[in-house]
């Protein structure tokens, strides 16, 4: 009889490709995915390191199913991913039920560690973070009509807050006609957005071409047919360049928002947090993008709470807010990661960086607010996702929406899941947008 696995993927975008190229390798295997870990012969857990809320989901994920393992009722336990990568020496010692672990370099030996789980026995496998990016085929497990695209992986840029350089390696592009094929087939498939990641875009191919080469890939990928949309995602404020804006603003299928991480406004801060530019340039980049880009929406994410943030270098980010009007904002308190520089650093205590991150977020709710405002009573594309099942409505998302991370808009009406619907909108409620078809 087939095994049964389940799997169960945390943390962001990246870690999902590579969960989906590991549902590839085992369904070729003859290994068979199955919902729920309860009853199955192995699950597999891809986990997310990146700060210590994500480490605790991770580990209470980990024991509920060490718990299940206990009790009989699931077989063996594979963890992968970034917490396995940066506790490689540990975690084994102090989480005893896991049976065998991959680091992030060896994501594509997991039919290897499901055949020794499967057989009683443990695998340890940690390969070389820093080889070229795995080209392996994967089954794609997002909504309708789109995927993510991922082009390269690791980082570079060495933040003194962030731990993924050491735990994801170094910057290294995949080649073009690689994600060319790979978009080709996913357009083949029915996908209409591809969502281009990696922990910082802009610089992608300056390691294999030479030069940055996003500008070009983005023209390439527009070419595909069936592409109708391209997202991107994790664009450092540094690396834009005229060739790159020009090509977001003339290329009608990159969608007109742009995620762009600045962490904080404050000059000594950035400089402290090994942030290349400062507050004026990236001030002086939002109002450059948003005069060549028209209906341009801005998303970043903010720390609050980092090493040399006082109350006027905090006022100094709220009133940058303000004035920036950005549409869409993430913060996250300071979580001083080990081995990281600014570990080491004197910062605001938990609970500050806790209250200066919702005075963060009661500050943007109005502007975000009046940005959903602006929609009602016009015509908005959307790609119809799925259906509401408690309102009845279909769901999707427009251009100012990207997965999981941003709203949705809820509609009636005639229209056909994967495809793009052209919506009226109604109403905002609740941070959603209400509208119908016809
Ligand atoms: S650019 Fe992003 S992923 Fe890279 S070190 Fe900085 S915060 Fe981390």
């Amino acid at each position: 009889m087939k095994k049964r696995f389940a799997m169960i993927s945390l943390g962001c975008a990246k870690n999902l490709v590579n969960s989906e190229q590991m549902l590839f390798l085992l369904d070729e295997a003859g290994y068979t995915l199955v919902p729920e870990a309860d009853g199955a012969d192995f699950a597999v857990v891809n986990t997310c390191g990146f700060i210590d809320a994500a480490k605790t989901e991770a580990i209470d994920t980990i024991l509920s199913l060490a718990e299940l393992k206990k009790e009989g009722r699931l077989g063996g336990l594979i963890v992968t991913g970034c917490l396995t990568e940066r506790y490689q020496d540990s975690i084994l010692q102090e989480l005893p039920e896991i049976d065998a672990v991959l680091g992030v370099g060896s994501f594509g030996d997991i039919v290897a560690a499901a055949d020794s789980v499967c057989a009683g026995n443990a695998l340890s496998r940690f390969g070389d973070k820093n080889a070229p990016v795995d080209e392996i085929p994967r089954v794609v497990s997002t909504g309708a009509g789109w995927a993510y695209l991922r082009i390269a992986e690791g980082c570079n840029n060495c933040c003194a807050f962030c731990a993924i350089p050491a735990i994801r390696g170094r910057y290294r592009s995949r080649p073009v006609e690689h994600i060319l094929e790979e978009a080709r087939e996913l357009a083949a498939r029915g996908v209409k957005e591809l969502i281009v990641i990696a922990q910082d875009i802009t610089r992608y191919g300056s390691d294999l071409y030479g030069r940055r080469s996003l500008a070009r890939l983005c023209r390439e990928l527009a070419q595909i047919e069936g592409v109708e949309w391209i997202r991107l995602h994790y664009l450092y404020p540094d690396q834009f360049d005229d060739e790159l804006i020009d090509e977001i603003a003339q290329n009608d299928k990159i969608v007109k928002y742009l995620d762009i991480p600045i962490q904080h406004i404050n000059d000594a801060i950035l400089k402290r947090m090994n942030r290349r530019g400062t507050g004026a340039e990236i001030r002086a980049l939002f109002r450059d993008l948003r005069r060549r880009i028209p209906g341009l929406v801005l998303r970043t994410s903010l720390i609050a709470g980092l090493p040399g943030e006082d109350e006027a270098a905090f006022e100094e980010l709220c009133a940058f807010l303000k004035e920036a009007r950005i549409e869409r904002v993430g913060v996250f308190p300071f979580s001083p990661e080990e081995g990281t520089p600014a570990a080491a650093m004197e910062h605001p205590d938990a609970e500050t960086a806790q209250r200066r991150a919702e005075l963060i977020m009661q500050l943007q709710a109005p502007i975000m607010d009046d940005f959903l405002q602006s929609f009602v009573g016009k015509p908005l594309r959307v790609l119809h996702e799925g259906e509401d099942a408690d309102s009845g409505l279909h769901t999707g998302r427009s251009y100012a929406d990207s997965p999981d991370i941003d709203g949705l808009v809820l509609f009636s009406g005639d229209s056909r899941e994967g495809e793009f619907a052209e919506v009226i909108i109604d109403a905002v409620e609740d941070g959603l947008l209400y509208g119908h078809t016809d």
